[in-house]
């Protein structure tokens, strides 16, 4: 029988509180206890988890794809119908003129076309992102997410990152998929958390630290992902506040991590792996 591989995400409502150096130092915990692990960078817009191991991103393994919508002026009469069903206002259309499509603004959620009665738009391959995996160790391996530079919607990169994370894993009969997800509590990070067996909130003892735990537990509360949350530099301020929000929850502070000049400095020198903590 195949095993089950233990999907863990590590996130947190702030940036800057230090989700990717909990990471991979939970990613060496692992391997120390001889468990075999993906790490897999979520943080598409700005993957750092590969700087933090010392590695340089190697030739893209996946490629990834989306459809956008490509007007069939020919066939278009200007009807408004697309204009009208976009979610995501991504067209704009006068009236009695062709309507204009906002890449930008676009998800590729493909609505457009479907509904359009004359066939007058169709979908078109795109490039959005990259997949790259480097080995780093024996029963550890980083896959890093990233997206194309100025990419608007990267929730599908995410998703794809964590797909492809998923089928590598089974390949190599890994233990443990650790998701790195970006901060905050938008689309990339719902598809990051998705799925996964629990996840680790990163926070600091901070008035804005508090705030974003509180946005963060509330949308694992809504995914109904299982949370533990971990108080980063925990000796760096005041976590009265950390406590409260954490009690709103109906939770505490799982682990504390003091502030640490050697973690800083093996952060900066992209030397993690490995650090005694
Ligand atoms: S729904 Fe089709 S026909 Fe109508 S405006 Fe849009 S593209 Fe043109
Ligand atoms: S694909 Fe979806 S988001 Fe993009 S323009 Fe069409 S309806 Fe709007």
């Amino acid at each position: 029988m195949r095993k089950k591989i233990k999907q863990i995400a590590i996130s947190g409502g702030k940036g800057g509180v230090g989700k990717s150096t909990v990471a991979v130092l939970f990613a060496n915990k692992l391997i120390k206890k001889g468990k075999k692990v993906i790490l897999c960078d979520c943080d598409v817009e700005c993957p750092n988890d590969y700087l933090l191991l010392g590695q340089k991103l190697r030739k893209p393994m996946q490629r990834v794809f989306a459809e956008f919508p490509k007007l069939i002026k020919s066939k278009c009469r200007k009807c408004g119908l697309c204009a009208r069903t976009c979610r995501n206002n991504a067209i704009f259309q006068q009236a009695g003129k062709y309507p204009i499509f906002v890449k930008d603004l676009c998800s590729g959620c493909g609505a457009c076309w479907i509904v359009c009665p004359y066939k007058a738009i169709k979908s078109q391959k795109q490039e959005i992102g990259q997949i790259f995996v480097n080995p780093i160790e024996k029963n550890f391996w980083l896959a890093t997410g990233q997206a194309n530079a100025g990419l608007e919607e990267t929730g599908p990169v995410v998703a794809q990152t964590k797909k492809f994370a998923l089928d590598f894993a089974k390949k190599v009969k890994a233990d443990y998929i650790l998701f790195d997800t970006a901060a905050g509590t938008h689309c990339p990070v719902i598809n990051a958390l998705l799925d996964v067996d629990f996840a680790y909130i990163i926070t600091e003892p901070t008035p804005m630290g508090a705030m974003d735990l509180s946005l963060i537990l509330d949308l694992c509360q809504k995914l109904k992902t299982p949370i533990k949350i971990i108080l980063n530099q925990a000796d760096l301020g005041d976590k009265t506040k950390v406590e409260k929000i954490a009690k709103k929850f109906k939770t505490k502070i799982k682990k504390e991590i003091p502030y640490s000049k050697e973690l800083v400095r093996a952060y900066s020198k992209g030397k993690l792996l490995n650090f005694k903590f």
